[in-house]
């Protein structure tokens, strides 16, 4: 929270930088910071900052973070690869120490709450192929040119570039901003009387409601704007767990839906490791619901549930593997099985896609014959973003399978109010 070594509250209109850039309103949050929406008065343009916690550990991420921003950003001088850019960093002082501080381009919404504005549906996979193709790009990069593992790929760290970009033109966007130094104590408590403040309170949660419902009917109106006929590029953020896959820092890594089998076992791991992330981006994208939700049961842990998911999904992990990682013996017996859940589901990604989420088959098998060689157990086996970006699937022609599947059908992202029908679809969005 905001303690010493923790978050620095920020008011609107508070200057960092000697004055360069001035928040305007909060975008975001992680474990490790706040991100603000600020304006760069010496280049007149919109910029994120991510004012990072102030305790020792946390600065040591920020750092870690910069060096591996610095390369990205220096080695795509025409910021074209798919990943942000570092504008410029530096320390601010506050009362709960100091915290490091960095500027980065401001882009539009996660692909969470693109996710979240269609209500968990999936967003239709003309859109999921627009979107795979920027995140393959970026780890293309990253990888290849690189040498870098992201090592926490998930829906929040993938940003939109939004069209309606104030960064670039902050007078047509319409975004005025906001110069203003806040004044005062910003809780303004001093010589209340009990009934005055009684009343003060009352006011405060009026306000507090009127201004919830307002976001939420600007979020909406965000949301349309943000899906609005683009083309749907978007750029992978937040290097802070990121690593040189010839220096790794940990083992432990990636956050729990997204992680691959190789890290569940302790086999050590590589770039395939963000290839797997990949893939359980683009199903939730198109279903709109996680690949994974492992949860702990009797008798068995959080872990064995997530292998035995994987193997129901994708077929029973082959022995050489399942017994190859530090970690192997605590879920698998001599012969490869899981020792604590034994009578496992059998289905597979296609199947998936059809009876729960009422993919036409056609479809359903070609986007199945996509995702399953990213999840092989093999690591090595996986495709690398550089041959992935090759695969039919995403040179598929958006109209024609559009025509074909809803013989001329309408093609827009459910932004109304539900229907009430849980299982829509994502055939009806595409
Ligand atoms: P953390 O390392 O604390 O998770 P992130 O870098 O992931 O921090 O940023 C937290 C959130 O802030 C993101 O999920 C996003 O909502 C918002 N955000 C981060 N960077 C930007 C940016 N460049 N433009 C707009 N919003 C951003
Ligand atoms: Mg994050």
């Amino acid at each position: 929270g905001y303690r010493k070594g923790g978050y620095h509250a920020v008011r609107p209109g508070d200057r960092f930088a000697s004055g360069r850039y001035v928040a305007q309103r909060k975008l975001g949050w992680g474990n490790f910071s706040t991100v603000w929406l600020a304006f760069d008065v010496q280049s007149e343009r919109y910029v994120a900052l991510k004012i990072q916690k102030s305790a020792p550990e946390f600065a040591q991420a920020a750092l870690h973070e910069i060096e591996f921003l610095s390369e990205i950003t220096k080695r795509d001088p025409s910021n074209c690869k798919c990943i942000i850019q570092l504008i410029d960093h530096f320390k601010h002082t506050g009362p709960n120490g100091q915290h490091i501080c960095l500027v980065f381009e401001f882009l539009g919404d996660s692909l969470l709450k693109l996710v979240q504005y269609n209500r968990y549906k999936g967003i239709g996979l003309d859109r999921v192929r627009q979107i795979c193709k920027s995140i393959l790009v970026g780890l293309d990069y990253l990888h290849s040119e690189l040498g870098i593992i992201h090592s926490d790929l998930k829906l929040e760290n993938v940003l939109l570039v939004s069209t309606i970009d104030p960064s670039k033109d902050p007078i047509r966007s319409g975004l005025k901003p906001n110069l203003e130094r806040p004044e005062g104590n910003p809780n303004g408590e001093v010589g209340l009387n009990p009934i005055e403040k009684k009343l003060q309170m009352r006011a405060r949660r009026v306000l507090a409601k009127l201004a919830e419902r307002r976001k939420s009917i600007a979020e909406s109106s965000r949301a349309e704007r943000s899906l609005d006929g683009i083309e749907l590029t978007c750029k992978i953020v937040d290097f802070g767990n990121a690593c040189w896959a010839d220096k790794q820092y940990t083992d432990f890594i990636q956050t729990r839906q997204y992680r691959a089998p190789e890290i569940i076992l302790g086999a050590g791991y590589s770039f395939s490791v963000d290839m797997w992330s990949f893939a359980c981006i683009a199903f939730e994208l198109a279903t709109g619901e996680m690949l994974f939700t492992p949860k702990e049961g009797h008798g068995y842990s959080e872990d064995e549930d997530h292998l035995a998911l994987m193997m129901e999904l994708l077929g029973k992990m082959p022995k050489k593997i399942a017994t190859m990682g530090t970690k192997s013996k605590e879920y698998f017996d001599r012969h490869g099985d899981l020792k604590r859940i034994r009578r496992l589901k059998f289905s597979s990604v296609e199947r998936i896609l059809v009876d729960k989420y009422g993919v036409p088959e056609s479809e359903a098998r070609e986007f199945a014959d996509f995702l399953c060689p990213l999840l092989d157990f093999a690591p090595e086996k996986r495709p690398t973003a550089a041959e992935c970006l090759q695969h039919p699937w995403l040179q598929y022609n958006d109209d024609k399978a559009c025509e074909a599947l809803n013989n001329g059908g309408a093609s827009s992202v459910d932004l109304t109010h539900s229907t009430g029908n849980p299982i829509s679809g994502i055939c009806k969005n595409v």
